[in-house]
This record gives C-alpha cells, structure tokens and sequence, in this order.
C-alpha cells in the first residue's frame, strides 16, 4: 500500500464496521469501572481516552513507532526530558532550536543539576559535546533558520558514546521525514503546526520504538496531568487524512517561493533546505523526503520587514507555522532568536502558488 492511503485510513475503524468511519470525541472525566479498577480498560478520563487511542495509532502509521500524544509541543519535549534526565546528567541541545526547548533547559533543568550544552545544528556541530552526556535533541531543520544536521550520523555518534538521541521533527512533520528509522530513539513534534495544519489546535506527540520508553512516557503523561483533550485530538485526527494532500502542495509553493526571493537583490539571504546553495541541501535531500513548508529571508531592517508584512494582502502577521492558510512574522520581535531585525519566517500554504507569489513581489515592493 502506498504511505499516503495508509494515511488516509491510520486510526479509522475497519473498512468493514459499521457506524461512523472515525468515531467522534469521547468526553468523560471518569468511566464506570465497579471493584477491581485492574478488570476495566477505560477508569478515568486522565489515564486513557479512546480518541487519543486512535490518534496515537494513526500518528504510529507516519512516525513508525509506539505514540504517546501530549496536550501541546512543549508538553512533549518536557516529557523526553522529564524521563531521561537525571540531577548530574547532561543534555545537548541546539543553539538554534525553538527558543522555548531552550528556555525549558536552562530555566527548569539546569537548576536540579543538569548540564546544558548548546551547539549549533549546523555542520552537526553537537556531536563535539557528546562525552559523558545522557541525551542529544537535535531539531532539524531547525526553527527558524531552518539549519540540517545529518540524523544517522548524529545517531552514530550518538550510541558510539551511550548517549540517547531525540529529534524535534515539527518542521519537517513525520510525513517528510523519519528519523526512528534513521536510529533515533525519540521523535519529539508539535502537532499544532504543519501536521493538523488548520491553526485551530495545540498538541503534541512522542514517539518511540522502545515498550519501556514508551511506558515511562506514558507514567510521565497520568502523572504530570499533560494530556490532550479529545476535541482537539478529534480535530487533529480528521485532518491528518488530508496531510498527503495539503504538505506536498505547500512544499511545492515554498521551493518556488525561496526561489524567487533567492532571484533578488532586494532580499539579503534566503534559508530554505530546497535552494541547492543550502549547505544542508544535500543532507535534507538524502533523510527529507521534501524541503518543508517554512521559508526564511532577510529582508534587511526592521522597517523594511514590518513594510512587507503590512503590504502582503494575502497572508496574516502571525507566529506558528503550518497552516493552509500562508502566515509570517518578523522573528525579532520576540527577541529570542539569533536573527537580524529585518529577518521574516514566512509559512507557505495552500493558496494558488502564482496568487501567493504575486503578492509576495507586490509586497516587496
Ligand atoms: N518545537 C518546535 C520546533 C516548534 O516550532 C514549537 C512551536 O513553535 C514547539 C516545539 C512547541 O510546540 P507547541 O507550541 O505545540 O507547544
């Protein structure tokens, strides 16, 4: 069977049941369960749900795994960290990651004792940090810079030295790329962005192919109270089917986007995995099976970027990525990346890619 048909079916009842092909949300806080709560499946509404069942099923069909689904992104990189690290443990991280998997690091995990070493994604970079370290996060490409290190080899080096590896695959989503198979040991990813791609929920998921990481994760999850709830999981899970449909267009429009801006000489720099001057073009070639939705550009100053984002008719000023409806931002105005004022994070959708391409050059003026 083709990925994409798997997809369309992941997590639905047989083609042969009766009743609705999804079933709908299931809300309950608790479920009857008389005597020995150990003889009921289903006891209460923080240990288990029937939608995130399915959902975890569909969402085991892309990443290739067992799946844990969390209330949010974050909620799930917290929960790789809560299970693997220990006070006198050390973590690497990328220098260039999402900023919030940085803050988490060195707000909460570095005063129990935990050492945070940062390294770019760029050129693999991390792997110089590996000695005596207990977990490698890699994000690739990373956000917002959109930066490609090399998973296999990281994993490499990684077990060469005993140290577990979990990859951040928001960006990419696991329809473009599988890093359990390239070796890792987690997939960590916000589903709130290209993989539900609606803007209209916040989630996230682990995965692993490990029964015992699986259940520590799962203990992490009832514990901590992280879970999802099921309107959002529902939402979510309706509209993974059309993810085969709505990615590959909007990687389309991006490469041609990223093209046309790298035609300019009114646009400093492009970072776009697809451009072949990309110095990770290779790498994300060899593990993605295409560019992502994401484009970013410099477009100079801060009033240059802030004249373009009014300019643009078609797409709305916002933070987050992935959504059928084209979205950017200036990404200095959160002040937690390390990008000039002028540089722009522009997610493409799925408008006509001429309609949005032409608003593009109208805006830039
Ligand atoms: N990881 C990456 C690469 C992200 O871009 C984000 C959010 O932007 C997150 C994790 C966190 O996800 P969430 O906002 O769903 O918690």
């Amino acid at each position: 069977m083709h990925r994409d048909t798997d997809i369309l079916h992941a997590g639905y009842r047989s083609t042969r049941s009766d009743g609705p092909f999804l079933a709908g949300p299931q809300f309950s806080s608790t479920y009857g369960a008389p005597g020995d709560p150990g003889k009921h499946p289903l006891t209460y509404g923080r240990f288990h749900n029937p939608t995130w069942t399915a959902w975890e099923e569909a969402l085991g069909v892309l990443d290739g795994g067992e799946v844990i689904a969390f209330a949010s992104g974050m909620a799930a990189v917290s929960a790789v960290f809560g299970t693997t690290l220990r006070s006198g443990d050390a973590v690497v991280l990328p220098s260039d990651c999402y900023y919030t998997t940085r803050l988490v690091a060195t707000n909460w995990l570095a005063p129990f004792g935990i050492e945070v070493r940062l390294a770019p994604t760029r050129d693999d970079a991390q792997a110089q940090h590996l000695d005596g370290a207990r977990l490698l996060f890699i994000e690739t490409p990373s956000n917002p810079q959109l930066d490609v290190c090399n998973i296999r080899r990281l994993v490499e080096a990684a077990n060469a030295k005993g140290v577990l590896v979990a990859v951040d695959n928001t960006t990419a989503t696991a329809y473009l790329q599988q890093p359990l198979a390239l070796g890792a040991d987690y997939v960590v990813a916000s589903d709130t962005k290209a993989l539900t791609g609606h803007t209209d929920v916040v989630l996230g998921h682990v995965a692993t192919r490990d029964p015992e990481k699986a259940a520590a994760l799962r203990t992490w999850r009832t514990q901590h109270g992280a879970i999802p709830g099921p309107m959002e999981v529902w939402l979510a899970h309706r509209a993974l089917a059309t993810l085969p449909l709505r990615l590959p267009r909007q990687c389309e429009t991006a490469q041609q986007l990223a093209m046309l801006l790298a035609s300019r000489d009114d646009v400093d720099a492009v970072y776009y995995p697809g451009l072949p001057d990309h110095p990770g073009h290779a790498i994300a070639r060899e593990q993605m099976r295409a560019f992502g939705q994401v484009v970013s550009f410099d477009l100079g100053t801060r009033a240059r970027a802030e004249a373009f984002l009014q300019s643009l008719t078609l797409v709305r000023e916002a933070t987050s990525f992935g959504g059928v409806h084209s979205s950017a931002e200036r990404r200095a105005r959160w002040g937690a990346d390390a990008v000039g004022e002028g540089f722009i994070r522009f997610s493409v959708g799925c408008e006509h890619a001429q309609d949005l391409l032409d608003d593009v050059v109208r805006a830039l003026g």
